[in-house]
């Protein structure tokens, strides 16, 4: 799933028409000193740390500030500051307002459900997990027909706003619906949604984005950084890649296969490290890429487990052959490979005559591979 940090939430709510303040974004003091000195912001501001987590409010990473001494202060104390595991990089400067009254309205998929569901409530600012059940307004949107005028209503009535921010809020709850459906949102969250001076407006934006239509939403693709560098590059090159903490490094191909050869390995005591889905390739430039992007981790011993569907195991062997020869020394592993199915005893000809153990059997694979983890020296896999 790709979480938007709020500033960016913001643009989304900006696009869809839902007020929000005019902020800007800055990585260093020098950054908003320059902005409140040309003019472009004007003081007091509120500083919000970009991370993803919640609880900025009661945790020091909102503040506010009024003069410019003050926001340098502000701004350099809260750079490079640790919030809950996230180090803060960039923070939203915004123009201070006076908030009236602070309410919670968000979209989510409700998975038991299977619609879409709509969740208001006129206590809004706090987290909605502390809030009272039948505080909240709960509303199945159907997924075709959006929010009916009636459904809108109710959440007014939740409300209780006067004009002009009663006459807002169907465009608000149009707004949002609509950002959640076509930017495949998972949560589109305004917490608080704020009325100053009588009109409503987003102080705060959560919208996470639905992993699985990322390939119709490419803006979102490079902001995602929960990778390691190594998963980065995979991504770029469509391999499917994955570090976790041991030594043990696993090609397979299929994320059945993948998941069943981790779960043997535990079962014999190892502990894979290093995960590399080959997927249905048997294409040995795609094969040899896969297996450099694997010597990079630093394995302890690599596991190559292929059922070859679809996938030739000669194909797989002579891509691994070709890819051995290219790693470098320093970066060499010992291999275990089974190799199954199309071209099975070609392919294991192949790995057998360049000196890498094939085997046939699942459990004596696993056994050997665990073996020759024990027998070299601990803690290589690199991160
Ligand atoms: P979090 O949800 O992480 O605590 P919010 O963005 O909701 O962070 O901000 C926390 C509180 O700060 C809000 O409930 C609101 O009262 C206040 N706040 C946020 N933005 C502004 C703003 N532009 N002007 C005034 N108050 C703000
Ligand atoms: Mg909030």
């Amino acid at each position: 799933m790709v979480k938007l940090a709020e500033w960016r939430g913001k643009e989304v709510f900006r696009r869809y028409g839902i007020p929000v303040p005019n902020g800007r974004v800055v990585r260093s003091a020098a950054e908003a000193d320059e902005l409140v000195r040309s003019g472009a912001l004007v003081l007091p501001l509120v500083v919000k740390a970009q991370v993803l987590a919640g609880g900025r409010g009661k945790g020091g990473a909102v503040k506010f500030a009024s003069t410019p001494e003050e926001l340098r202060t502000v701004v350099s104390g809260m750079l490079g500051m640790q919030f809950k595991d996230e180090t803060v990089k960039e923070l939203l400067l915004e123009p201070k307002v006076s908030v009236g009254r602070e309410l919670y309205l968000s979209i989510a998929l409700d998975r038991s459900a299977r619609e879409p569901l709509l969740i208001a409530s006129g206590q809004g600012g706090v987290e909605i997990e502390s809030l009272n059940g039948d505080e909240l307004v709960r509303i199945d949107v159907h997924p075709f027909a959006g929010l009916a005028a009636y459904e809108k209503r109710r959440v007014g009535v939740a409300f209780g706003l006067e004009a002009p921010a009663s006459k807002e809020l169907g465009g608000v709850l149009d707004s949002l619906w609509r950002a959640f459906q076509q930017e495949d949102a998972e949560l589109v969250e305004i917490n608080p949604l704020a009325v100053v001076d009588g009109h409503l407006i987003a102080l705060d934006a959560k919208v996470i984005i639905e992993d699985d239509a990322g390939f119709r939403h490419l803006e979102y693709a490079e902001i995602r950084d929960d990778r390691t560098p190594l998963e980065e590059i995979a991504r770029e090159k469509d391999i499917a890649f994955v570090q976790l903490d041991g030594d043990i490094g696993v090609i397979a191909n299929g994320a059945g296969l993948t998941m069943a050869t981790l779960d043997v390995l535990a079962q014999f005591g190892g502990k894979p490290g290093v995960f590399l889905d080959l997927g249905g390739t048997d294409d040995p430039a795609k094969v040899t890429e896969a297996f450099l992007l694997m010597a990079k981790a630093h394995p302890s011993v690599v596991f190559l487990n292929i059922f070859g569907g679809v996938t030739r195991c000669d194909t797989v062997a002579k891509g691994l052959v070709a890819a051995m020869t290219q790693v470098p020394d320093a970066d060499r592993f010992p291999i275990v490979a089974r190799i199954r199915g199309n071209n099975e005893d070609l392919g294991r000809q192949i790995l057998q005559s360049a000196g890498i153990t094939a085997l046939l059997d699942l459990k004596a694979s696993a056994q050997a591979v665990v073996e020759a983890e024990r027998a070299r020296p601990a803690g290589r896999a690199a991160t």
